[in-house]
């Protein structure tokens, strides 16, 4: 089988071998990789975690395993700003963690930008932010913010509640219940789940505001999906 897609887990296996987690243009794929673990091997760096690369495969006793592979893209900068290296290891937890097979075509596109966007250079707390928008509109959480979810008033929205899902206008605004939010996080907010993969990198978030959603966003997976995410308290401590 040969198939294209970016490295989502490496795991090691045996003394030189790993198990690989790839996210394709159309499904999740996982192999076994032999020897490339050693320091010799030929095919270390497409199977390299966040490496988009051509692989070939053929189904073996024990599943599938790589037979050949070309790397197409490194993403080598990444791992030269350390924010951009802890970015990249928080949307591959978020990918292995929400997506299934059947959503890989939905999410792929957003997982290249990213890392494209890392690579160049662009904000990564935005990047971290954006995509972790989209694999919840994916998986099936994304906030619903074109309306109120109480009465469904599209104007005057004043907070956003995760426990109704979206954004909350100032007629059903519930003092006990609700936060009300400053205009820019709304604005924020509304930016992160409705943009398109072309508007990706269309604006950068201030910091202040892209810390406090990424810790409310991780608090609603908690509590909601009951996903307990690692590699977002290395990001929120930089
Ligand atoms: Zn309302």
């Amino acid at each position: 089988m040969e198939f294209e897609g970016i490295v989502i887990r490496v795991t090691p296996f045996r003394e030189y071998d790993a198990m690989v987690n790839v996210l394709g243009k159309d499904r999740l794929f996982s192999f076994l990789a032999p020897g490339v673990l050693k320091f010799n091997s030929k095919l270390a760096s497409s199977v390299n975690l966040y490496s988009r690369s051509r692989f070939q495969t053929s189904k073996g006793k024990e599943g599938f395993r790589l037979r050949n592979a070309e790397l197409l893209d490194s993403y080598e900068n990444i791992k030269n700003n350390l924010t951009s290296l802890a970015v990249a290891d928080f949307l591959g937890e978020i990918t292995n963690q929400f997506i299934q097979s059947d959503d890989a075509s939905d999410i792929y596109p957003f997982l290249e930008k990213a890392l494209d966007s890392l690579n160049e250079g662009f904000d990564p707390k935005t990047v971290a932010l954006i995509y972790f928008a989209k694999v919840l509109n994916v998986a099936g959480f994304g906030l619903e913010v074109d309306s109120c979810q109480k009465c469904g008033q599209t104007s005057a929205i004043v907070a956003v509640s995760y426990k109704d899902g979206g954004f909350i206008c100032e007629n059903c605004f519930d003092p006990l219940k609700h936060v009300k939010c400053s205009a820019y996080k709304l604005k924020v907010i509304r930016f992160i789940f409705k943009v398109d993969v072309d508007n990706f990198k269309k604006v950068t978030f201030e910091e202040p505001v892209v810390d406090e959603l990424l810790k409310e966003l991780n608090k609603f997976v908690k509590d909601v999906v009951q996903i307990e995410l690692k590699s977002i308290k290395l990001l929120l401590k930089i």
